[in-house]
């Protein structure tokens, strides 16, 4: 009981861990849409303002 236990949260963990990386990786992939644009928008080094190369559109990120 106690072994069970812990091993489903262990797997608890791992499924959150998967959900929080797939959160990481689309804050990196920002879709642009502005006027239909479908291109990705850039995030500057310091990771506070995303802004697009085609429209120019450019986003605060906090
Ligand atoms: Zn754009």
């Amino acid at each position: 009981m106690l072994s069970r236990a812990t091993t489903s949260a262990v797997a608890h963990r791992a499924s959150s861990m998967r959900r929080m990386r797939r959160r990481a990786f689309n804050a990196n992939r920002l879709y642009c849409a502005t006027n239909g644009c479908t291109s990705f928008l850039v995030v500057d080094e310091i990771g506070q303002v995303a802004h697009c190369e085609i429209c120019g559109y450019s986003r605060r990120l906090s």
